[in-house]
């Protein structure tokens, strides 16, 4: 295997305007139901789900442009879009030299990769390419450096998806990333070193590099569709033929994407030294062969998807055959002699810096999440997945670091609901029903009263003159006298009864099938039950009393008005007749 002479000098070329083209993931709030379908797909945790509105929002630098999650979005809820404001200005004032990658064929179907051409000259841009040119150059550099130098592993390094996955998530990989930029980039410095560094460089395409200073804009091909609309060009208008002698687009050494061909062929029918990893799951176990296991392995030819026409900002995936034998019919012969021009001097090694690591969440906090979760009735963490996280811990250190919410996780809620539901129906003090679960429980006896013709009483219980108590005693042994009282009036009704407080020192139970000679034992002794309350409590005979007013449901005459004024004027004739009383 020899090195071709199209390799190029390398010497890097500094460029003005750095910390640009990107591709921006945003969530249309509007579109957005919150199916948490994204959350699912999302390899790094980039979605954060905030408690109110916007209820999603992507985390910029988390996010590494693999685009999945426009492609799980359901909704068309995800927002895709480049620098257009940029790569418009360069058009519009004539100095723009445009990458426009090979994948453009598929996107503007049926217009001819002549008539896309044509319109990108048509819209203003003074040079036009096809991407050949940067895979020429970064297909050669591989070749240099695999001869060079005896490289035990190297990965394929022309992935802005793979290599920021693994600068931000496996650190101990970027020694073995082959030095070299992405093909964008070294076709934007070859431009650059040719025509002037003056010139801006815009690429159009699927998968740009992150803010990389060698392009002044990076736009999606729909960009390019509304920066032809913004400067009149109809793409099927234009000629089928290039009205403009083109720049270069035969390949003579690269395969699309930058590799060389050679590599690929020798790789293959010989050495064995050589794999192929497709989808960024592979990435931990190739970080453990290489730091943990010292596997040598050769060329890694890793790529998150198969090649850019996969790439979910492509289309979909049921067109991915059609994109594929749309594009290898568009493609020029080979050219048999180099087609990069060697006396240029341009960079294209890459540098990888090590991201800052994401803060790792507080184990405390995680901890504190988890316990809210609770676990499942089998007694091992739910793992449902509802929250859009595979396992409840996963959650929980996402939430731990502010970028998800419990409102996501279903059981809790559900648990939460549950609580609410009985905080609304138990009193707090003591531990009866409230007024409401009183109320439903007298519409539903009234009814089943009609149906079956059965009796039931009511009885109203006041406590007498707890006022004066609580004035003597202070509140707090008043709130013990009624947390006593309650038990009391528990323990003296059937678990078919109702036993409520109504309000303050008031307290009605309903008895079920009962009629009133039944109540009036109850009642009987309840009262002489709250008597050894005031007792058992330490107050002198007489303090602590309660006076009892008791009314019969007759299915034939009462209504449920009826049956609630004549308990309370029973309890009123108790009450006057001298207290500490069944009436
Ligand atoms: S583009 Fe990829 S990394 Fe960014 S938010 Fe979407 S799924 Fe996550
Ligand atoms: S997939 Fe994500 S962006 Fe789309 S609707 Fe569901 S939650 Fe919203
Ligand atoms: S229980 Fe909650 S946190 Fe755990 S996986 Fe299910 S929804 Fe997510």
């Amino acid at each position: 295997m020899t090195v071709p002479d199209a390799t190029v000098n390398i010497a890097r070329i500094p460029v003005p305007n750095p910390g640009s083209a990107l591709l921006n993931f945003a969530i249309d709030a509007e579109a957005c139901v919150a199916c948490l379908a994204c959350v699912r797909t999302c390899p790094t945790d980039a979605i954060a789900v905030a408690g109110e509105a916007p209820l999603l929002q992507i985390v910029d630098e988390l996010c590494i442009r693999c685009g999945q999650c426009f492609a799980a979005c359901p909704h068309d809820a995800v927002r895709v879009g480049g620098e257009i404001g940029r790569a418009l200005a360069a058009a519009a004032r004539g100095d723009g030299v445009l990458i426009l990658s090979p994948e453009a064929a598929a996107h503007f179907y049926p217009a001819t990769p002549e008539q896309v051409v044509n319109a990108c000259y048509e819209a203003g841009f003074r040079t036009v390419t096809r991407g050949v040119i940067g895979d020429e150059l970064v297909a050669a550099e591989y070749l240099r450096l695999w001869e060079e130098e005896a490289w035990g592993t190297m990965i394929r390094s022309t992935d802005p998806v793979v290599v920021d996955t693994i600068r931000a998530r496996y650190p101990e990989l970027i020694p073995y990333l082959a030095p070299v930029a992405i093909p964008a980039v070294a076709e934007a410095r070859y431009l650059k070193a040719r025509q002037g560094s003056h010139f801006p460089v815009i690429y159009a395409g699927i998968s740009p590099p992150a803010r990389s200073p060698d392009l002044h804009a990076a736009i999606t091909f729909a960009d390019l569709e509304e920066l032809f609309r913004a400067r009149g060009v109809s793409v099927l208008s234009q000629p089928g033929y290039f009205h403009r002698v083109p720049e270069e687009r035969r390949r003579h050494l690269s395969a699309a994407g930058g590799m060389p061909l050679a590599m690929l062929e020798e790789f293959r029918h010989t050495t064995g030294r050589f794999r192929v990893i497709r989808g960024l799951d592979g990435l931990a176990a190739l970080a453990r062969a290489v730091s943990v296991d010292r596997l040598e392995l050769g060329f890694v030819d890793m790529l998150s998807y198969e090649r850019a026409l996969d790439h979910p900002l492509s289309g979909p995936k049921e067109e991915l055959y059609w994109r594929r034998a749309l594009l290898a019919s568009t493609e020029p012969p080979r050219s048999r002699i180099p087609v990069v021009d060697s006396t240029v001097v341009a960079s294209v090694g890459a540098v990888f810096a090590i991201k800052p690591r994401a803060i790792e969440p507080d184990p405390q906090v995680v901890g504190t999440f988890l316990d809210a979760i609770g676990l499942g009735p089998n007694g091992r963490p739910w793992d449902c997945g509802a929250c859009g996280f595979a396992t409840c811990r996963r959650f929980a250190e996402v939430a731990a670091l502010g970028r998800a919410t419990l409102r996501q996780c279903t059981p809790y809620q559900e648990r939460r609901a549950d609580e609410a539901r009985s905080a609304a129906a138990v009193d707090v003090l003591t531990g009866l029903s409230t007024y409401r679960v009183l109320r439903d429980r007298l519409t539903y006896e009234i009814e089943r009263s009609k149906r079956s013709n059965e009796r039931f009483a009511v009885m109203f219980l006041d406590l007498d003159r707890f006022k004066q108590v609580n004035d003597t005693y202070g509140h707090e042994a008043g709130n013990d006298i009624l947390r006593g009282v309650a038990a009391e009036v528990r323990h003296a009704v059937r678990a078919s009864d109702v036993a409520a407080r109504y309000g303050g020192d008031e307290f009605v139970v309903i008895l079920t099938r009962t009629d009133l000679a039944g109540a009036a034992r109850v009642g009987e002794a309840l009262r002489a039950g709250i008597e050894g309350v005031g007792r058992r409590l330490g107050y002198p005979a007489g303090v602590i009393t309660v006076s009892v007013g008791l009314a019969e449901f007759d299915p034939k005459q009462t209504s449920e008005h009826d049956l609630l004024v004549a308990a309370d004027r029973a309890l009123y004739r108790a009450k006057a007749s001298g207290r500490n009383l069944v009436a």
